[in-house]
């Protein structure tokens, strides 16, 4: 049984929780709030999939004893980039917290356990009799009462001793639903101009910590390139950039731009910014593409770096060969799968960009005899080629029997240049 003196409290926004859960462990407490929930100007509405803050956007914390009310509740770090414009800087965010099912959500576990009686508003309040009324018509008796009241309502309850002359900034929070994405690295806008003190993305309330950075797919010309693979001197580099809090495409501190080191010659890197371009509606995924100029013939080493919007970077490397455009290189010839059942299909690779090509693939037995030509032009747009299918059959659309068999597939570029490979694949029934 818990000791007297009884407490009321009057409201159930932060405040009064917090002051509750001290209270509660040795008295007995029991809060009045108007609304139908609790947290009071901790407040947000869920629309769809949208919170709107119409409260407190995000809390700040230095004290412990806060700190550990907030990690009661599973308060989230907001780790997000906030652009002050009076001061024109970005703002140091580590000692903001946010709760992505709503602010209210700070002072949930503390307030499930108190004795709320919600929908109660209080209208007056004798204190001589120590008793507080209410809009529904009950009267509760207290020993302590205790109002968390904004002054204004306050006002209307208690007579103050001194009139006080205070003035009250009026203050509308408005909820917008935008349809298309912003391209904007910042969370949240602070002092945007005399009329709007704060502008903010429902981004910033999902806030989790992210320590991901982008993920990156790289390619030279074409999506078919693996590493390894031989190019022109002049090839397109493509680089496709996902990440959930969005590219960082602005470099917004020393070293965070997007930037290429060709052959680990990191004193010459380029920075290719101004060549990310997001994809439709998105700002979470986009493209780079950047044309590469007169390399020189051999091996080469490209390695690209990447940043989102949370200080995460990520790099990926890829190698590739320039060969000589006046000789025509075929590499990499295989068939896919080998062995094969009822299907394969043939790749290769070359050194012949945007050209057309004469492709020649004559298959033989292990005794030399010719079962098969498949004769196709093709038109390049990188330097792998697209699978060309075969179905395991002969000339004349007879299946061929299992074993082993050769072939020979060569390419002709419109110069007449001719390069060709032998190779050997299993058909299996
Ligand atoms: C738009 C906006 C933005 C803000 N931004 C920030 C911010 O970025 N960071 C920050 O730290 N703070 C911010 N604040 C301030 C912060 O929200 C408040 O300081 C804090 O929530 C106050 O908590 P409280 O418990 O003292 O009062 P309240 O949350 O106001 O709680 C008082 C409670 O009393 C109830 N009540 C009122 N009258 C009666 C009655 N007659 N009978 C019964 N119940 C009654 C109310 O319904 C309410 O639930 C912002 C506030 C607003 C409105």
């Amino acid at each position: 049984m818990k000791e007297s003196p009884k407490i009321v409290i009057l409201g159930a926004g932060m405040s009064a929780v917090a002051c509750a859960e001290n209270l509660s462990d040795f008295f007995q407490v029991e809060l009045y709030e108007k609304s139908k929930g609790f947290g009071g100007r901790l407040c947000s509405k869920k629309y769809h999939e949208t919170r709107f803050h119409l409260g407190a956007q995000f809390c700040t914390c230095t004290d412990p004893d806060f700190k550990k009310l907030l990690n009661k509740n599973n308060a989230k770090k907001f780790n997000g980039p906030i652009y002050n414009f009076s001061k024109k800087e970005d703002i140091e965010t580590h000692q903001y917290f946010v709760h992505p099912d709503g602010m209210q959500a700070l002072v949930r576990e503390s307030s499930e356990s108190l004795d709320i009686r919600a929908r109660e508003k209080c209208i007056r309040v004798d204190t001589q009799k120590k008793i507080a009324y209410f809009e529904s018509g009950l009267e509760v008796s207290y020993d302590i009462l205790i109002s968390s009241l904004p002054f204004p309502q306050a006002h209307e309850l208690f007579e103050f001793e001194e009139s006080l002359n205070i003035n009250f900034d009026p203050c509308i929070a408005v909820g917008l639903m935008i349809n298309s994405a912003i391209k904007t690295k910042y969370s949240a806008y602070q002092s945007v101009n005399e009329d709007i003190s704060w502008a903010g993305s429902s981004k910033f309330y999902n806030a989790t910590i992210d320590e991901k950075g982008p993920q990156l797919e790289i390619f030279l010309n074409d999506e078919n390139f693996v590493s390894g693979g031989i190019s022109n001197s002049d090839p397109l580099l493509m680089v496709s950039v996902f990440d959930e809090n969005g590219i960082n495409t602005v470099g917004n501190g020393i070293g965070h731009d997007i930037e290429l080191v060709i052959d680990n010659n990191y004193n010459k890197s380029i920075i290719l910014n101004d060549y990310y371009e997001s994809d439709l509606d998105t700002y979470k995924s986009g493209k780079i593409k950047f044309e590469l100029n007169e390399l020189s013939t051999g091996e080469h080493t490209l390695k690209i770096k990447v940043w989102d919007n949370y200080n995460n970077s990520s790099s990926r490397e890829l190698t590739f060969i320039v060969v000589e455009e006046t000789e025509i290189k075929l590499s990499h010839v295989l068939n896919y799968p080998n062995p094969f059942t009822t299907k394969t299909a043939f790749f290769f690779e070359h050194n012949q960009n945007c050209d057309f090509l004469d492709l020649s693939i004559i298959i033989y037995s292990v005794t030399g005899r010719v079962v098969k030509r498949i004769n196709r032009r093709i038109h390049n747009e990188g330097f792998r080629s697209e699978g060309i299918f075969w179905d395991g059959k002969d000339d004349f659309n007879e299946r061929l029997a299992k074993g082993v068999y050769l072939y020979n597939l060569s390419i002709t570029n419109e110069q007449g240049m001719k390069a060709d490979k032998t190779q050997t694949m299993f058909l299996l029934k």
